[in-house]
């Protein structure tokens, strides 16, 4: 689960991080009145959205000419003058994709004079198991462009969670930013704060970028980017009210109701399984027939009658679907009880694509001989290559 900046950076000055002063608003008079409340002169006008690139975004409706999604101001006018830009429109970045996102949240901060531009990062590292800061001295918007072409530029290093976070860890930040004396302990603060904060909160990655040098010589986290492990957050009940639903895609949030793993994806296929390995596996062989899944979709091991009429109704309310594919064993859940289910489904839903099914495991044939009588026109399958084929075959003899 993501957040937006202002709420990342009220969460991480809890833990002790430097962070500017800055208000929310949702409405041009509210970031007008938050700009009142700030010293001035300079203020930052920023767009709020679960994306970053923000600065060098570009928003739909104001042309390529239009100033980003992230604004310098100087005067109340010109704070004015931006949120009305930004409010309701739509920004899109690198990281939106090229819907991009609309913009209804901004975040008003107290401008700061950047002398210098760092990147700290903190993330979960697969590969150790353990939690581990990425820093670099080259920090700011290019940082995907560092990444690509300086790699050596950008330091990794793991903390051990049988210690936690030692005064070492703060000095080798330091270090790789290479700062000393009194800037170098304020980076070891730093680290050590948002290392407390990424732990408590059971964050999944907390990206500071940037972390500013001002020209006073103080740092300052000037972005922040924040998600917490949605597996933990039933002990984050303060945390999972920062949610924002209308950040999420509108399908995957439904699924997300119902406890099913969805994705949409951008095929024609609808896709429901149960078990991650068999869903990849089920999308790979559409693949391999040449078409492309529409969807990831998980039931689950315990996928009960409601949950598989909410993952037909999901499926189809994408209107790329043209046909679907059931691919369910029946491990624990039995084929006979997973056929009735797809059936009083079909006919819940007036299901009008193609759909195939492939059912195998306990009480197989049972579940088979359900199907077979339901008067619906599913067509069986024998196994995933047979499914596979039969469901290419059958979208497409509809759109010759
Ligand atoms: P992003 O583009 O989504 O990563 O948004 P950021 O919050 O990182 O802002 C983009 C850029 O705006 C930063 O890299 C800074 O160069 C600039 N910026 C943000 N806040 C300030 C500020 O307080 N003062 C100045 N001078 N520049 C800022
Ligand atoms: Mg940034």
């Amino acid at each position: 689960m993501n957040i937006h900046e202002y709420q990342a950076k009220e969460l991480l000055a809890k833990y002790g991080a430097p962070i500017a002063a800055g208000f929310a608003a949702f409405t041009v008079e509210e970031a007008v009145e938050a700009a009142k409340k700030l010293p001035g002169p300079l203020f930052v006008v920023k767009s709020q959205i679960h994306a970053g690139g923000r600065g060098k975004g570009k928003f739909k409706e104001l042309g390529p000419d239009a100033k980003g999604g992230v604004r310098l101001a100087f005067s109340l006018d010109e704070v004015r003058a931006h949120a009305t830009d930004m409010l309701g429109n739509t920004l899109v970045t690198i990281q939106t994709g090229e819907h991009g996102k609309q913009v209804n949240r901004l975040y008003i901060t107290d401008g700061a004079d950047i002398a210098k531009e760092f990147y700290l990062a903190l993330l979960v590292d697969r590969a150790t198991g353990r939690v581990a800061f990425v820093v670099s001295t080259e920090g700011g918007m290019d940082i995907e462009e560092v990444a690509h072409s300086t790699p050596e530029k950008i330091h990794t290093f793991d903390v051990d969670p049988a210690t936690g976070f030692m005064p070492h860890h703060g000095r080798a930040v330091a270090a790789a930013l290479g700062l000393t004396g009194d800037q170098g302990k304020q980076a070891a603060k730093v680290a050590s704060s948002l290392f407390t904060a990424f732990v408590a909160t059971d964050a999944a990655q907390i990206e500071v970028n940037p972390l500013a040098l001002t020209e006073q010589g103080n740092l300052l986290v000037l972005d922040a980017k924040v998600g917490f492990d949605s597996n933990a957050m039933f002990r984050h009940k303060d945390l999972a009210e920062l949610r924002d639903e209308s950040e999420e895609d509108p399908a995957e949030l439904e699924a997300s109701k119902y406890d099913l793993a969805y994705i949409k994806l951008d095929g024609d296929i609808g896709c429901m399984v149960n078990g991650a390995g068999l869903a990849m596996a089920t999308m790979d062989i559409i693949k391999l027939n040449g078409m492309f899944p529409a969807n990831f979709l998980d039931v689950g091991g315990g996928a009960s009658k409601e949950k598989v009429t909410a993952a037909f109704k999901i499926i189809l309310a994408d209107p790329n679907v043209k046909g679907i594919l059931v691919n369910i064993f029946g491990g624990i859940m039995k084929c006979d009880i997973i056929a009735a289910g797809i059936v009083a489904a079909a006919k819940e839903v007036n299901l009008s694509v193609p759909l195939v099914v492939r059912l195998e495991g306990t009480n197989v044939a049972e579940g088979k001989e359900i199907l077979a009588n339901s008067g619906l026109a599913i067509v069986p399958a024998n196994d995933l290559g047979d499914a596979a084929q039969k469901i290419v075959a059958e979208v497409k003899k509809l759109a010759a």
